[in-house]
C-alpha cells in the first residue's frame, strides 16, 4: 500500500491523471474487491470520494460493501421526480439499514420550469430531460469531490463490457476518477451476495424490473433479454448522459 499512496497528487493541476488511473489499476489487479476497496478508503487513495446510487436493482451490493468500510462516505441520489415509488422507500430503507451519509440532489427548480414545465420532457425529449434531472444536478455536486463510485457491472450491457476499476471521469476537466468496485462481478455473485447478508431485495426485482432508473423510462424485461433493454426502450439511448457509452478504456 506504501506504492500506492506514492500517486502523486498536486494542489494544482488535474487531481488524477490518465497515469494514475492505470497505475491503480495495475496496483490492484487479481486483488478482492472488498480488498482493494478497504485499501483505497482507508489509505485515502482516492482523495474525497462519494458514491452515486440509484438505489436500483443491486445498488444494495454496492452500498453495504462501501458502507461497512466507512458509512460516512456521502451517497448521491438523483431525485429526479420521476422515480418509482417504490425506489424511494427502498432508499430510505437502505439509508437506515446501513447508516448511510444520504445526500439527495434535485434539479435547478428555475431550469425546470423553463424547459420542462409539463413534466413530460422525458416523453419527446429523453436525453434533455436527463441533463436537466439528472446531468447537471450531479455535475454540480460532484465537483467538489476527487472520486466517485459508480455501481456499474461489465455484464449489464455490451456498453459496459471492458471498462477498468479505476478510469478518469471524462465529464470533469480536473481529471475526477471514477471508481467501479463491481465492474467484475457476475449476476451468480451479486446474488450470493445478497444473500450471505441478507439484503433487502428492491420491491420491483420480483415484477421483472432487472434495472431500475426513472419510472417513464423503464419496464419489466423478459427471462434472458440484456438487464438494460428496459431503460428508454424504443429509444436510441443506452446511458443517462452521467456514463457516456463508446468511449472505453475510460468510458
Ligand atoms: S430517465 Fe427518463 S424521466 Fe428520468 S431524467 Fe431521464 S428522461 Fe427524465
Amino acid at each position: 500500500m506504501n506504492d500506492a499512496r506514492a500517486i502523486d497528487r498536486l494542489d494544482t493541476g488535474p487531481r488524477f491523471t490518465e497515469h494514475d488511473a492505470i497505475r491503480l489499476n495495475r496496483m490492484f489487479r487479481g486483488s478482492e474487491t472488498e480488498e482493494w476497496l478497504g485499501a483505497v478508503l482507508e489509505g485515502n487513495l482516492a482523495g474525497d470520494v462519494a458514491m452515486v446510487s440509484s438505489f436500483g436493482a443491486e445498488s444494495a451490493v454496492l452500498l453495504h460493501l462501501v458502507s461497512r468500510i466507512d458509512a460516512s462516505v456521502p451517497v448521491l441520489f438523483l431525485e429526479t421526480g420521476k422515480h418509482f415509488a417504490e425506489t424511494l422507500a427502498y432508499r430510505d430503507l437502505l439509508a437506515e439499514r446501513f447508516g448511510l451519509n444520504l445526500v439527495n440532489l434535485y434539479p435547478d427548480i428555475e431550469e425546470l420550469q423553463a424547459r420542462d414545465e409539463s413534466g413530460l420532457r422525458w416523453s419527446y425529449d429523453p436525453d434533455g430531460c436527463c441533463e436537466l434531472r439528472k446531468v447537471r444536478p450531479l455535475e454540480k455536486a460532484l465537483a467538489r469531490y476527487d472520486a466517485s463510485f459508480t455501481g456499474r457491472k461489465a455484464f449489464q450491457s455490451s456498453t459496459r463490457a471492458n471498462l477498468p476499476r479505476f478510469e478518469l471521469d471524462t465529464s470533469d476537466a480536473q481529471g475526477r476518477l471514477k471508481i467501479n468496485p463491481l465492474i467484475d462481478w457476475d449476476a451468480e455473485r451479486i446474488t450470493a451476495y445478497f444473500e450471505q447478508h441478507d439484503l433487502p431485495r428492491h420491491p420491483l426485482v420480483e415484477r421483472g424490473y432487472a434495472s431500475i432508473g426513472c419510472s417513464p423510462c423503464t419496464r419489466a424485461v423478459a427471462p434472458g433479454e440484456d438487464p438494460r433493454a428496459g431503460r428508454w426502450a424504443g429509444w436510441d439511448k443506452v446511458e443517462c448522459g452521467i456514463h457516456k457509452p463508446g468511449e472505453e478504456p475510460f468510458l
